[in-house]
């Protein structure tokens, strides 16, 4: 079999804007963040009270962002962070947030505060993307200088609370699609040769804790 060396869109230098709205362009919206995602929060209402913490205008696409906290929220309490969707197109982060949050929303009533954001990057849900509408990766992008709106939203709700937070869950997941795709777009991307790599299919979930991060998987 012969590999393509570069991605279909651009040459052997990193994308500009042209390349970045022509691999936009090729996207299709294949799910819905308001029935998927909106309307799974509106029905948690018992245990959680939801939080708009932002908005992603990337017109014709609008999109509120929500985070979930403990109805007993007590500021004196530490807090216990899950994130899912950093990467939209890994699915069972979102609605693996989105069950947490269902079967446990009052399993830690009294000892410690929740916080799920279950859907950080609403587009590449939407349209099944790593990356979000400009090609930026969120997940590379939660520092100074970020360049991914779905980041700097998510720091910015975490700025007055970082110092509580106790553990963080991030779920992530390895698809078929990474290899498929989303490498050979990145090294396109970035102007780089594309060197085939074996990936297996599997969920993983990163957790943070005050002294150390450590990953899990779970085929
Ligand atoms: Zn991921």
């Amino acid at each position: 079999m012969t590999l393509e060396r570069f991605h279909r869109i651009g040459t052997p230098a990193s994308w500009g804007e042209a390349e970045r709205a022509q691999w936009r362009a090729g996207k299709m919206r294949r799910r819905s963040y308001a029935d998927d995602v909106l309307e799974a929060i509106a029905r948690l209402h018992a245990h959680w009270d939801a939080q708009a913490y932002g908005e992603l205008d990337y017109a014709p696409d609008f999109y509120p962002l929500v985070a979930l906290h403990s109805a007993d929220w007590d500021h004196t309490r530490p807090i216990a962070l899950v994130t899912g969707g950093v990467h939209g197109y890994e699915t069972s982060g979102v609605h693996g947030a989105l069950q947490f949050a269902a079967a446990h929303g009052s399993t830690y009533e009294g000892r410690i505060n929740l916080l799920v954001v279950p859907c950080v990057s609403p587009w590449g849900y939407e349209h099944v993307q790593r990356w979000n509408p400009v090609a930026v990766d969120p997940n590379r992008s939660f520092g100074e200088h970020s360049k991914a709106l779905e980041s700097i939203a998510l720091m910015r709700l975490l700025a007055p609370l970082r110092d509580r937070v106790l553990v963080h869950v991030d779920l992530h997941e390895t698809t078929d699609t990474d290899e498929s795709e989303f490498r050979p777009a990145l090294a396109a991307r970035d102007g780089k040769p594309f060197e085939p790599g074996a990936f297996p299919t599997a969920s993983t979930w990163w957790t943070t804790a005050r002294t150390r991060s450590r990953r899990s998987s779970r085929r």
